[in-house]
């Protein structure tokens, strides 16, 4: 079961330019083909299905805690895109026609279907899908696909940040570069505790450092790359059997920490009479807020 904090794992703020461009861009990280939808799917599931974890223990507890933390990864991801979204259209009061004023720009489906707010699709709006989920019950052919997929995650965010200047989509993708590059190397590890095969010899893939990019160097230097959080109060312990030793760029000692982040809030936003969202006028809502509260 999940217990669930109301902050993200990461400091997030409110972009402070709307730009529906780059949340169009930024949906492919929630969810294409290699987004967060799809990394925290595949390992939920095989975390449901995995077969033998008396024998195979910290490998399944490596993948329920890794899905833990992407179900994290989403929330930080949708947290951008409403930041990249609000304020985006011209608000109702000012013309007849307020919609208007994003014609043309990004996902007109953020406007048309949501209330200017994430979608579970990709750059395209098209929507993830569950055959993105590969579970085999195989245990290694899983963490290879696990490994690959990181490594296909990892090219989506450098993409999208060479698609946008915008400076909150681009912090979002440079701290999801270095926990993306700890489930990469965690996941290699774990090929390499079950076959001998030095997998970490591999990265980086793509062959491109994260303390080349300024927005990752940042979280690499507080050392998060070096860190696998531990989502749990009591359990996937085991996970330190496998995070441990050097970390493969840089040699660091790798350390479990236990517990979450420290994260930041999780940001209000705004309404959108535009949209209709949420619907009630102002009056209304201080009134439902008063009942409330009494
Ligand atoms: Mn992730
Ligand atoms: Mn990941």
């Amino acid at each position: 079961m999940y217990l669930r904090i109301d902050r993200l794992q990461v400091e997030m703020p409110m972009a402070e330019d709307p730009d529906p461009t780059a949340a169009a861009a930024v949906q492919e990280l929630l969810g294409g083909r290699f987004g967060e939808m799809s990394t925290v799917m595949n390992y939920t599931y095989q975390s449901f299905n995995f077969r033998g974890k008396d024998k195979l223990k910290p490998f399944y507890d490596l993948v329920s805690n890794i899905a833990t933390e992407e179900l994290g990864h989403i929330e930080v991801v949708s947290a951008t895109i409403n930041g990249l979204l609000t304020g985006a259209a011209d608000r109702a009061e000012a013309t007849d026609s307020p919609l208007k004023s994003v014609a043309g720009l990004g996902n007109p489906h953020h406007f048309l279907n949501n209330g200017q707010t994430a979608l579970v699709g990709n750059a395209l709006g098209a929507p993830w899908q569950g055959d993105y989920v590969f579970n085999t019950g195989d245990v290694v052919l899983d963490m290879l696909h696990n490994f690959f997929l990181e490594c296909g995650a990892r090219m989506g965010k450098l993409r999208v940040y060479e698609m946008t200047d915008n400076p909150i989509a681009r912090q979002m993708c440079g701290y999801l570069l270095v926990r993306g590059g700890v489930h990469q190397v965690a996941y290699a590890k774990a090929l390499k505790e079950l076959t001998g095969v030095e997998v970490e010899k591999m990265l980086n893939i793509p062959n491109i450092s994260n303390n080349e990019i300024p927005e990752a160097k940042k979280f690499q230097d507080e050392g998060s790359h070096h860190t696998l959080y531990r989502f749990s109060p009591d359990d996937y312990k085991d996970i330190d059997k496998i995070w441990k030793g050097q970390h493969p760029e840089d040699g660091g000692e790798l350390v479990v920490e236990d517990g979450p982040p420290e994260g930041g809030p999780v940001n209000p936003l705004a309404e959108e009479p535009q949209v209709f969202a949420p619907g009630y006028h102002p009056g209304e809502l201080a009134e439902i807020a008063a009942r409330l509260m009494r």
